[in-house]
Order: C-alpha cells, then structure tokens, then sequence
C-alpha cells in the first residue's frame, strides 16, 4: 500500500506543487480522481499477479500504483520530462514498476517487450491522452501479438464509434478494422469530473480483447480494408456511389452486391463486416 491518496485533489496539487509542475492541455493531461473508477478500470482489464502491464501516460502514477498493486510487472511510458520526478516520488514504494521516458508513437513496442516482459502475453491498461487515441491504438494492433487485450479510457463518441456493431449510428471503418483484429467490450461511462482538471468530452473505459484469428478471411487484407474504407468515404451516399470514388465501377459494385443479395442502394453502414468479406473477395477478383 501506498501512503500517497493521488484521488485527491488536494495531494495533487501539493505533489505537482512539489515539483513545480503544472497541467499540460496539449498533453491532454486530465488525471483521474474517481476511485470507483480506477477500481472498474484495473479489475475490468483482468490483470492478475502473473500479468505484465504496459501504461501508456502514467501521469502522476494514480492508475500505475492501483496496476502495481495487482500485477507482476507494469512498464509506463511518459512523454512529459516534468512529470518523471513525480513519479519517481509518488511510486516510490513500488518495485514491480519502470518508466520509461519516450513517446509512445515512436518507441519501439518490439524493443520494449523484449528488454522488460520477454515472454507471454501483456496486457495494455492506459488512460490515453486524447489527442492520438486512434494512432496509439492503431500502433499497439500492429503488435497484437504481444498482447492479450488493450484496456484503454477513450473519449466516450470513440469508445462507441471502435465498439460499434452494423446498423448502428457509430459503425465505422474503424469498428470493423477493430472488430477484426479484436473483440470489444465497454467497461464502464466515465463523466468529465471524474478527472483534474475535467475534461470538455465524456469518456469511457473500452477492452478489446485480442482474437486469436480474425472472424472471417478476406482472399486479400489490403484490398478488403480498402474498400472499407471507400465504403465509409462517403458515408451518406450509397456504398455504390461511395466506393466509386475509390476507383470501383459502379457496374461492378452493384453485380457484386446483386451476387451477395444486398440491394444496390444500400449504405455502408447497414453491410456487416463478413459482407463487407464477400463483397471485396468478389471485386478483388475483378480488380486482377
Ligand atoms: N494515467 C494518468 C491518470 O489516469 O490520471 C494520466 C492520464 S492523462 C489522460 C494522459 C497522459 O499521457 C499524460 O500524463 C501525458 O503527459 C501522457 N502523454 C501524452 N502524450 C504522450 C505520448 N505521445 N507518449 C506517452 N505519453 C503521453
């Protein structure tokens, strides 16, 4: 146990006093306050005494300590200078915990495994900072081997918009891009004053749990998620008008979505992503 209580908001500003440290909104620094929600966040990930964490932004280390108390190793890496003195004192008490000092869209992830988890499957835990979720995600579901399930507070429109099934108003490109490679599941809503300072957008806790394998097998990746994202280009118009900006005839979307029994003026957003599969097996042999 620590004797540092980092939800409060009074230590938190004598310790940021201390080190004459201030909030960086650029950083997107908002540090959790709530608890409850550090609770539903670390038992939601599923991390145990034989698991090792990687936190992307760390902080002042609230939601480090409350991983080092229940995980084997946790690895954090922290962009701002300013803030590792912070930890170096908030975390003091913690000997399964590393800070590495870097960004985390530069670093290499293969590098990092290697030198401080080595061997099995570890799990991402993170409260990331808004301003590149999408690439921070995106980055560690090019390593997905590495890892078991990625565990990550988002804006809450992101966290519905990677989560979303086919025919809801958030299914995107993005949904089905995660969706393949993941299963997600949402955790728990987290409302703006649950940090300090709070944030000007809600947010949620999100878990993708990685697949094993994907849930259906495109004849060629590249081109199917190509044509994912044709189809969402232009998400008001039809997937026929969208996808012929990306290059496809619009002879050749209709027949392929006449061959798979969806009507020609559907829109992207109502095709699942095993037909979105069929369709570009379908045009991808046309395209050769
Ligand atoms: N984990 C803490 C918490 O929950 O209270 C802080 C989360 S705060 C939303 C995001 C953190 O990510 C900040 O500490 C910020 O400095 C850090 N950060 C921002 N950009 C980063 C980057 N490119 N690589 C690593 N950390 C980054």
């Amino acid at each position: 146990m620590s004797k540092h209580n980092l939800t409060d908001i009074k230590e938190i500003r004598a310790v940021m006093g201390m080190f004459g440290k201030h909030f960086s909104k650029s950083l997107g620094q908002n540090f959790l306050i709530n608890s409850g929600v550090i609770e539903d966040t670390v038992s939601g990930s599923g991390v145990t005494k034989d698991t090792n964490v990687l936190e992307i932004g760390p902080g002042i280390g609230t939601l480090t300590m409350a991983l080092a108390e229940r995980a084997r190793k946790v690895v954090a890496v922290e962009i701002d200078t300013k803030l590792l003195p912070v930890l170096d004192y908030t975390l003091e008490d913690y000997d399964n915990v590393s800070i590495i000092h870097g960004d985390i869209l530069k670093l290499d992830i293969n590098e990092l495994y290697n030198e401080h988890f080595k061997s099995g499957k570890a799990k991402v835990v993170a409260n990331l900072p808004y301003y590149i979720t999408t690439p921070i995600i995106m980055k560690l579901l090019e390593h997905r081997e590495l890892f078991e399930s990625i565990t990550v507070m988002v804006q809450k429109e992101v966290a519905y918009r990677l989560a979303a099934d086919e025919g809801s108003k958030d299914y995107s490109a993005v949904s089905i891009a995660v969706g393949y490679y993941a299963e997600p599941e949402i955790i728990v809503n987290v409302r703006p004053d649950d940090f300090c300072p709070p944030p000007k957008v809600h947010s949620a806790v999100i878990k993708l749990n990685i697949r094993e394998n994907p849930p259906f097998t495109p004849e060629d990746e590249k081109f199917f998620f190509k044509l994912v994202k044709a189809g969402f280009a232009q998400r008001r118009k039809t997937f026929i008008n969208s996808v012929s900006s990306g290059g496809i005839s619009k002879a050749d979307a209709a027949a392929a979505l006449s061959e798979i029994g969806l009507d020609e003026n559907i829109r992207a957003e109502k095709i699942s992503p095993a037909q979105f599969c069929a369709l570009s097996d379908i045009l991808y042999k046309k395209s050769k």
